[in-house]
């Protein structure tokens, strides 16, 4: 049971969660603690994320969590939901590779797989021993993925893939690459080994947000790929949308983890920092930032929760979860930049974690669909009425 007084559970939700679920957030928190906290400072300002990480998160049953059989843990969509957040609330470029690795990689070749893919692939990747990426964006091609350019044409049996992708997490440390592509026949999945004549991938650097997280522009010349590399069970745009879908859920969570060690670090903050001879945290204006950050907090677990519960149902609609992403990353964005704004001076060094997840939360806003996009969803939901086209 929280004690009442927690001002990091204020409602008292952390009684809506199962014994089994705390225990899988008590763990990821616990492993954050131990292996994200000490290195991220350095990792955020060198642009590296640890690869070696890997095996842990596949130790811990994180990558693919959500998924059955092939060595995935089963887990509850809460229980996912609380590791997104405990890992956010590290850094999200860590929720950032497990929700790649899951929900955008593992996810399409567990649903739409044939068996052969899903035991080539889902065990090793289950391990942490092999790595995804998922090319859907491309450099003229964001938001409108239908409009991609890169093709893929039959030649014989095989498959020749061309095209380029852009802001592609994980592109360049991947074993496989889920690249979608126009076919003769709509848009197709496919699995492309990265070692595949014709694949190249190249990091994008002088990013300022998800500094510890790799992003890579992937280049595919004329890629020849055996028949068995496309995904058979899944063709046209509700492809890579349903697992954009399953990814956004993840975020929804890790938003607030973020957001939560933003709140906590200023309101530690403003209860030792003294101007005036009192502490800030005892002025009426900082009160209210605190008040209204907590309330946000509060509100956006619970509606990670009720999204978590209905998911678990089999119930979660699209739309659903695009409200989600657009209120809880809106929010963990705005807790972010009012912690900093507490924080004084100090909140943009590196010394404190919030203006790296204030920056972080920045690409979170634009990934997995944009504000603007998530807004137009919940609007055709509402409507009939479709906006953004
Ligand atoms: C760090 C990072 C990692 C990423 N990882 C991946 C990945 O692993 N795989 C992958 O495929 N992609 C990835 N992306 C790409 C991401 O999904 C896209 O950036 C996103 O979909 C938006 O596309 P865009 O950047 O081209 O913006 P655009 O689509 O060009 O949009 C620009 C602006 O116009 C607005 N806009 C667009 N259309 C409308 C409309 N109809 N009405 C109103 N406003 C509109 C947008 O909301 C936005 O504000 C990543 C991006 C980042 C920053």
């Amino acid at each position: 049971m929280a004690d009442p007084t927690d001002p990091l559970d204020y409602l008292a939700l952390d009684r809506l969660f199962s014994d089994e679920e705390r225990a899988v957030r008590d763990t990821v928190r616990a492993w954050v603690a131990d292996r994200v906290l000490p290195g991220i400072e350095g990792w955020f300002e060198a642009g590296e994320f640890p690869l070696e990480v890997a095996k842990d998160l596949g130790a811990m049953g994180l990558l693919g969590m959500h998924l059955t059989g092939y060595e995935c843990a089963g887990a509850n969509a809460v229980s996912y939901g609380l590791a997104c957040l405990e890992l956010e609330a590290g850094d999200s470029g860590f929720r950032s590779f497990v929700s790649v690795q899951g929900s955008l990689c593992m996810f399409p070749i567990w649903r739409f797989g044939s068996e052969e893919q899903k035991q080539r692939w889902l065990p090793p990747m289950a391990r942490g021993e092999a790595i995804g990426c998922f090319g859907l964006t491309e450099p003229d091609v964001g938001s409108d993925p239908a409009n991609m350019r890169t093709s893929a044409r039959r030649d014989g049996s095989d498959w020749i893939v061309s095209g380029t992708k852009m802001w592609i997490t994980n592109g360049s440390v991947a074993d496989v690459a889920v690249v979608w592509a126009r076919t003769d026949e709509g848009i197709r999945g496919f699995l492309v080994p990265t070692d595949s004549p014709g694949f190249s991938a190249s990091d994008i650097h002088r990013k300022l947000s998800l500094r510890a997280s790799v992003t890579s522009e992937l280049a595919l010349d004329e890629v020849r790929l055996p028949q068995d590399a496309v995904l058979p069970g899944v063709t046209g745009i509700k492809g890579p949308l349903s697992c954009l879908s399953e990814a956004r859920f993840g975020i929804v969570w890790g938003a607030m983890g973020a957001a939560r060690a933003c709140f906590q670090t200023a309101l530690e903050y403003a209860k030792t920092r003294v101007q005036w001879g009192r502490p800030i945290g005892g002025f009426q204006l900082t009160q209210r930032k605190l008040a209204d950050m907590a309330l946000e907090l509060n509100k956006g677990m619970l509606l990670a929760l009720h999204l978590g519960r209905l998911k678990d149902e089999g119930l979660l609609q699209p739309h659903q979860v695009s409200m989600g992403k657009m209120n809880n990353v809106r929010e963990a964005l705005r807790i972010s930049r009012e912690a900093r704004g507490i924080l004084g001076a100090s909140g943009i060094t590196l010394e404190y974690p919030v203006i790296r997840h204030m920056n972080n939360l920045e690409s979170v806003l634009t990934y997995e669909g944009t504000n603007e996009i998530h807004t137009l969803i919940v609007g055709e939901a509402l409507t009939g009425l479709r906006a953004y086209e």
